[in-house]
């Protein structure tokens, strides 16, 4: 049997009823765009991640704007943001009119540290978009120890848990969430939020995605037509109760997968006292790439996400950091993502091990 990177539909085939159940209430009602599917949703994601406020946006890059624009930031800002992510998490912040300021990250743990970001500060800093990449957790306390909010960019880690038990979505000043269908928590299409425990801010969120407006004919900012549809919100609403075990599927593979491939590549570490539930799970190589040939022989999918680092990117080149991204560098040549999944099973994680230990003898 085949065994794909990932695989959105099985773990919602178990719950396809509730689903269904949902998309009626939906066609019920006829309530298509905000309304009571989306504040339903927005008020069980806020309790989920321990924020005060969630607000439903169109996708998770259109959440990082509009979660930096709340923050004011705008033109003569600076935003720092690492260079190792997916390229979203960058292309958001020149829509509000600032410049992108790019960090490194810790090539073991794939995000950034608070020393990393520090070197990266400068007078004109107004935010640091952390990311949780892959599922692991960024430091977020300190590096707001060092004056300056944090936008959590928590896109692939729903679920996951800081040294303390506070999920992402709870850390920052402002977090922000992706439900592409391949995410922790997937819609059946596009979709985003943004958490937050500042009411001020969240209502700020909240005018910025419609239009700038709060009563819907007064328009007091220049916003953006970004909201997250009815049926998503309500398919989103019906899955939310099963995310916890399914992180812990997540979280159970990618324990299996440290046994099986301790001293064979090198292992993705969570960052000090966190417990990730993996986005995905990447693993590091001298030579990913021919891994990837080796494991897709096999009919095992691996992909290396960030070979190119946002920073070189053709679009962003011109805004490349003054100093090296040694760990930046390292990561984007050696990371190599194998399959990870909720229902991944203990058979699929040892077939996936063992061909990466044939192709590694
Ligand atoms: C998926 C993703 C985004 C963007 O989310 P979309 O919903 O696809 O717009 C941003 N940042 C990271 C780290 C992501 O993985």
């Amino acid at each position: 049997m085949p065994i794909p990177l990932f695989d959105a539909a099985t773990p919602v085939r178990a719950i396809e009823a509730r689903v269904r159940a949902a998309l009626d209430a939906v066609l019920a009602d006829g309530a298509y765009v905000l309304g009571p599917h989306v504040e339903g949703f927005e008020r069980a994601f806020a309790q989920y991640v321990g924020a005060g406020h969630a607000i439903g946006v169109a996708n998770g890059t259109e959440a990082i704007t509009i979660a930096l624009r709340a923050l004011g930031v705008g033109p003569g800002d600076d935003v720092v943001v690492p260079s190792f992510t997916f390229y979203a998490s960058a292309e958001a912040i020149p829509p509000t009119g600032a410049r992108p300021v790019f960090c490194d990250v810790d090539p073991e743990t794939f995000v950034v540290t608070p020393e990393a970001v520090r070197a990266a500060l400068t007078p004109a800093t107004k935010a640091v978009v952390a990311v949780h990449l892959f599922g692991n957790v960024a430091p977020v306390g300190e590096i707001e120890a060092l004056g300056v909010p944090v936008v959590e960019d928590a896109a692939q880690a729903a679920g996951s848990r800081a040294a303390g038990g506070a999920r992402t979505g709870a850390l920052g000043t402002l977090a922000t969430f992706s439900f592409y269908p391949s995410k922790n928590l997937g819609a059946f299409g596009d979709g985003g939020a943004i958490t937050t425990s500042d009411a001020a801010l969240a209502e700020t969120a909240r005018t910025l995605r419609f239009h700038g407006s709060r009563d819907g004919s007064t328009y007091e900012l220049v916003g953006y037509n970004s909201r997250l549809d009815a049926l998503q919100a309500a398919i989103l609403h019906a899955q939310l109760p099963e995310l916890d075990r399914w992180c812990e599927g997540r979280r159970v593979a990618g324990r299996r997968y440290a046994q099986r491939l301790e001293g064979v590549v090198g292992l993705p570490r969570p960052t000090a006292g966190s417990d990730p539930a993996w986005g995905l799970y990447v693993v590091r190589d001298r030579e990913p790439d021919a891994l990837a040939d080796a494991l897709a022989a096999e009919r095992i999918g691996a992909r290396g996400y960030y070979r190119t680092p946002v920073h070189r990117q053709p679009a962003l080149a011109g805004l490349a950091p003054p100093a090296e991204l040694p760990g930046t560098e390292e990561a984007a040549r050696t990371h190599l993502a194998i399959p990870m999944g909720a229902a991944l099973g203990d058979e699929e994680v040892d077939a996936v091990a063992a061909a990466i230990r044939a192709a590694r003898r």
